[in-house]
């Protein structure tokens, strides 16, 4: 059974968040608009190619808007997630710009630590995060005013007070603009626009970050518990979303 078999499911008030959703993307690429002719947008789509951001890439081009889009290439995801991303590059009118780990650090940290550190403990997890995540993302986001993500409260109880515009970051505005779809909603959307997707969540894998720390979940399952399974709950929430006054070290 696929995913889209198993989760289109459109809630009640789909239409109207659709509508929301749209309107949101509309006044955010207004608003983050370049300031000169030429320039960059001062928005960009932090795309992991899971289901949520393949919606939002998918409104981003339906709508055309000019908002950018990055995809952290950790150089640790599925071949299934790298295929997906090379598809959405070719067909991506939106720019895709790819963000990999300085290969020294990275390379450095495996011979140090070794390839499986990441299970050893959250503090080699979290050193392996931030040179594979964290740091390029600091990239992706210079020079950013705002950026978007697919975080919806449904996902766990960390994101469970997810806003729809969080301005806890004076420097950077991040927008979750699917913060109330459901993951039904979410494949209702996939389903009736035919949008590409990851070929492993038809495996059960819900939640897809890099191979070593993904694996499929059971039914019954939380929604995450597929990432850093082998981590009390409360450790697990990506750093790429937690503030950092309440985890000391990022990562994810
Ligand atoms: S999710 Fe796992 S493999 Fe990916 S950067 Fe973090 S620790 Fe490393």
């Amino acid at each position: 059974m696929s995913a889209i078999d198993l989760n289109a499911r459109a809630s009640s008030s789909f239409a109207q968040k659709l509508a929301e959703t749209q309107a949101l993307l509309q006044q955010a690429a207004q608003d983050y608009a370049p300031l000169n002719a030429g320039d960059a947008p001062r928005i960009t789509l932090a795309c992991s190619l899971g289901a949520e951001d393949m919606v939002l890439a998918h409104l981003i081009n339906s709508l055309q808007l000019n908002i950018g889009i990055f995809v952290l290439e950790t150089g640790q995801l599925h071949p299934e997630t790298l295929a997906l991303l090379a598809r959405l590059q070719a067909t991506s009118k939106a720019p895709v710009e790819v963000f990999t780990p300085v290969q020294e650090a990275a390379i450095e940290f495996v011979e140090r630590e070794g390839k499986d550190a990441m299970y050893r403990s959250i503090a080699l997890r979290k050193a392996c995060c931030a040179i594979r995540k964290m740091e390029p993302l600091s990239r992706a986001l210079a020079g950013k005013d705002a950026w978007i993500t697919g975080l919806r409260r449904e996902q766990s109880g960390a994101r469970a007070e997810v806003p729809l515009i969080d301005r806890s970051d004076a420097a950077k505005v991040k927008l979750n603009p699917l913060s109330d779809w459901t993951w039904g909603d979410v494949w209702f959307y996939i389903a009736q626009n035919q949008v590409d997707y990851n070929p492993l969540h038809d495996q059960f894998y819900p939640s897809i970050g890099c191979a070593p720390c993904t694996r499929a979940i059971s039914l019954g399952e939380d929604f995450r518990a597929g990432r850093w399974w082998w981590e009390d709950e409360a450790a697990k929430e990506c750093g790429l979303h937690v503030k950092a006054s309440s985890i000391p070290i990022t990562e994810s």
